[in-house]
């Protein structure tokens, strides 16, 4: 692959890049998307976006805790993402008494700041090309196991070297199925407090039901801050540190977009798989995601059942609520938009359109006129173990008890050869989770899921891959789930906060006895068998094997097609999208504008449903039409829509207007659009940002927090 790229720019060959499509890697900028960049309007030189030699845009954008992505915007580590990246964080500072989920939260100042345990910020310093060192000596003959052994100890050995004497971080990621290989080397922050997040009426305004839809108006951002040490350098929290002084900080444009205008933006789009097959995007949208589709909907009325009981439990079952109906809604997504899109057929007639070209090959040494066949004759047996791994991951994840049973376990066995102290902490650590675990309600959603859980899981995948428990629930319980678990929960010590704790006062031989014999424990370790012994090994080698012949497609596919530059798929590393903001027709004879307005949060406005709530403060603002300059004409804008490639992680990512300033942040995609994941498509696939004039005039005129609109640098018209 990358000799054919390599190739192409030698010979000056006219690349074809498609319109809004791509995730690029900013290493390539300049041989690959500079030209077309600037003919789009882009005004920046490759340097001012990336550079190691200067302070670039890659500077100021950061991974923000795990999987999201967030900016920094002024001289003093203030940093803006998404609401719903931050949500857990404003969740965590929260009680029905003081609850800045549903009032909003400003620091006064920075000493009102919060602390935010366990949260960081990565940096990145530089990337660099590694596919030679790391490929280098490794014949093509070895197997697919030997050679992954070999590339792990090769890969671990320059992760350390690259930040040998540094405070660093570093990793490798593999590009285009293994043929390229790229190293990352970060900074991480650990002292990152909140600074400042509106209501939910605005930072979640439209919640699930809007949710991955066009048109929007939600408010979503939220301000934390990133603190160092006196030497500027990452260290653990302490009230002695001080606020970070970035490389480099965004500059804001109030200027506003226009239908047309050239956007681009950086960040962290997770995972996409553009070049599967159309048996593989068959298998994942018709078999797969309808049935994780309808474990999550179980969880989701579960809940709603609960947060309707009251304030204190829609407390504490919002967040899950939110975690669980994200992903849920965009599968949905997904499988709308592989049908709106043909997706499925347009795969397969570009395969019909592969093997012909294969065929008239005068020499395929490469193999490319039977790599069909082989594909099919893998996903034959690839299928059933992918949709199993896929709806037992789900089933392990959605039953919360298992994690206490899990961590249990191994608490446990840990501390039976250990000293006396270590078993007192050790026990301590139990009690605290098992206390944590019985007040969060974890179990009523557990109880009530785990039937319908099983029969989703039974219904979908073959008898083989069914856990050994499975094989009770005729015998002895008629077939019914219900009853199963009913009768589980009964005799489990995981289900009852008081058996729990009395039983880790007993002595260490009755713990061990309890626990190898408690039916939770027996549930869960007969399903991580079955998942680690019958489908992830068997997975494993398919995975191996499939990604070879991915690897050869893609140079198939260059072949075939030698101005094509293919992108590669997302995989958490630092992306470059760029498109244009613009509307699209999401049905016969509608058009959607690209913009959405404070009037429609207004039209919007239910009293009774939840998702619909306007606060006070926001109406008295608009009724007094106290806009300051956050205007376009006589109306607050609030979101836009743009044709930038972008995915999952793509959360809370800076979108750039042509001179690199700010315009908005990312924070979504139109419904059917997320299948974009799988097969971009440039009619409807749309990105969905917050309009960054919202953002001031929220701060501005609805929390009256001027003090941190003191921080930024604004760039007027
Ligand atoms: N809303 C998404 C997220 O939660 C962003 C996207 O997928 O476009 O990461």
């Amino acid at each position: 692959m990358k000799y054919l790229l390599g190739l192409l720019m030698c010979a000056n060959v006219l690349v074809d890049i498609r319109a809004g499509e791509g995730m690029w890697n900013l290493l390539l900028l300049d041989s690959l998307n500079y030209k077309d960049m600037q003919e789009k309007g882009l005004r920046l030189s490759p340097e001012e976006i990336y550079s190691i030699n200067q302070a670039s845009l890659k500077d100021a954008v950061v991974i923000f805790g795990g999987g999201c992505t967030g900016e920094v915007i002024s001289p003093d580590g203030l940093l803006i993402t998404n609401h719903h990246c931050g949500y857990s964080r404003i969740q965590s500072h929260s009680t029905v008494e003081k609850n800045h989920l549903a009032d909003g939260f400003w620091a006064g100042s920075k000493a009102e700041e919060l602390a935010n345990p366990g949260l960081s910020v990565t940096f990145l310093v530089r990337i660099e090309d590694v596919t030679t060192k790391v490929l280098s000596g490794i014949p093509d003959t070895l197997s697919e196991e030997d050679r992954s052994v070999q590339l792990v100890a090769r890969l671990s050995r320059l992760q350390k070297e690259a930040i040998a004497g540094t405070h660093y971080e570093s990793e490798i990621k593999s590009f285009y199925f293994g043929r390229e290989y790229y190293l990352f080397v970060y900074e991480v922050f650990h002292d990152v407090r909140l600074v400042g997040a509106p209501p939910e009426a605005i930072g979640r305004f439209g919640g699930d039901t809007d949710n991955w839809m066009w048109p929007r108006h939600t408010g979503d951002f939220s301000l934390f801050r990133i603190y160092a040490g006196k030497d500027n350098n990452p260290a653990p929290y302490s009230p002695d540190n001080v606020p970070y002084k970035p490389k480099k900080h965004l500059t804001i444009s109030v200027s506003g977009v226009k239908e047309g205008d050239f956007t681009m933006v950086l960040g962290y789009p997770g995972r996409t798989d553009e070049y599967l097959t159309s048996d593989a995007l068959r298998m994942i949208s018709q078999k797969s995601l309808p049935a994780k589709i309808e474990m999550r909907t179980m969880r989701l009325n579960a809940l709603e059942d609960e947060m309707a009981k009251g304030p204190e439990e829609r407390l504490r079952y919002s967040g899950r609520y939110v975690g669980t109906s994200n992903a849920w809604k965009k599968w949905i997504g997904v499988t709308k938009g592989v049908e709106r899109t043909d997706a499925v057929r347009k795969k397969e007639l570009f395969e019909d359109s592969f093997d012909a070209w294969a065929d008239d090959l005068l020499q395929d040494d490469a193999g490319y006129s039977v790599l069909m066949d082989e594909f099919e004759k893998i996903y034959a047996l690839y299928e059933p173990l992918y949709v199993t791994n896929d709806l037992g991951n789900e089933f392990l994840n959605s039953v919360e008890v298992f994690s206490l049973v899990n961590h249990a376990q191994t608490d446990f066995y840990s501390m039976l050869d250990s000293s006396e102290q270590y078993k007192k902490e050790a026990l301590q650590k139990m009690k605290q989770r098992g206390a944590d675990f019985f007040r969060s309600g974890a179990l009523t959603i557990d109880q009530r899921i785990l039937p319908s859980l099983m029969a989703i899981y039974a219904g979908n995948t073959l008898p083989q891959y069914h856990p050994e428990f499975f094989d009770r629930i005729i015998p002895d319980f008629g077939g019914n789930y219900q009853a199963f678990i009913e009768n589980v929960f009964n005799q489990s010590v995981f289900t009852d906060s008081v058996k729990y704790l009395r039983l880790l006062d007993k002595s260490p031989q009755y713990i061990r006895k309890k626990i190898i014999t408690d039916p939770l424990v027996i549930m869960h370790r007969d399903f991580s068998r079955t998942m680690a012994f019958d489908v992830y090994r068997k997975t494993d080698s398919l995975n191996r094997e499939l990604n070879r012949l991915y690897g050869k497609y893609l140079s198939g596919m260059m072949a075939m097609n030698p101005t094509r530059i293919l992108y590669p798929d997302a995989n958490f590393t630092m992306r470059l999208a760029y498109g244009r903001v613009e509307g699209y027709e999401p049905s016969d004879a509608v058009n959607f504008m690209h913009y959405t307005t404070l009037d429609g949060i207004i039209e919007k406005e239910d009293p009774q449903v939840a998702d619909y709530l306007v606060p006070e403060k926001l109406k008295e603002v608009y009724s007094n039409r106290d806009f300051g300059a956050y205007v376009m004409g006589d109306k607050v804008p609030v979101c836009f829509i743009a044709s930038n490639h972008t995915s999952g992680g793509n959360s809370g990512s800076p979108v750039f207007n042509a001179e690199g300033n700010l315009i908005g942040i990312n924070f979504d995609r139109n419904w059917e659009g997320t299948v974009s994941d799988y097969a971009y498509d440039p009619s409807i696939c749309r990105n969905i940002s917050l309009d960054i004039r919202y953002v001031l005039f929220v701060i501005d005129k609805v929390a009256d927090a001027d003090w941190i609109l003191d921080e930024l640098t604004l760039k007027k018209k």
